[in-house]
């Protein structure tokens, strides 16, 4: 069903009717002035076509609307939804803490299975740089 814009020549009012093009010729009133509104012209919404852009799974440019549909069908891509995004950020966050914690408990629970002289001798190696020849 299409919209159809009315304007009000007596007071300027403005509004947006959904009818059916068998409803056309209907007369719309004004809802403050009750005068009969003119409908206007307006030009439809048209969706601009699709920016260029470089696909990141096939690196092949991809241009225009069509393109970036098969595109996608091909990759097996979708596109995000709103706030998904910000979403798969959080998450992302989430991974890369949890694997700084488990990296950093993983160490100190090395250093800590160390014979105290090794350990000693690393923590010392740490807080003043390693100008010591290594030995393994
Ligand atoms: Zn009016």
């Amino acid at each position: 069903m299409p919209i159809y814009q009315y304007y009000c020549e007596a007071c300027g009012m403005k509004s947006q009717v959904f009818k059916k093009l068998a409803e056309l010729e209907r007369t719309e009133l004004c809802e403050l002035c009750h005068t009969a509104m003119q409908r206007q012209i307006v030009a439809p919404a048209v969706l601009g076509d699709y920016p260029a852009y470089r696909c990141p799974v096939t690196g092949k440019s991809i241009e225009g609307r069509r393109a970036h549909a098969e595109n996608l069908a091909r990759t097996g891509c979708r596109l995000l939804e709103p706030g998904e995004t910000d979403s798969l950020r959080r998450r992302r966050k989430a991974d890369d803490d949890a694997l700084d914690k488990a990296v950093e408990e993983t160490a100190e629970r090395f250093v800590h299975e160390l014979p105290t002289d090794k350990r000693e001798k690393l923590i010392c190696e740490i807080n003043c740089g390693a100008d010591t020849t290594v030995t393994r």
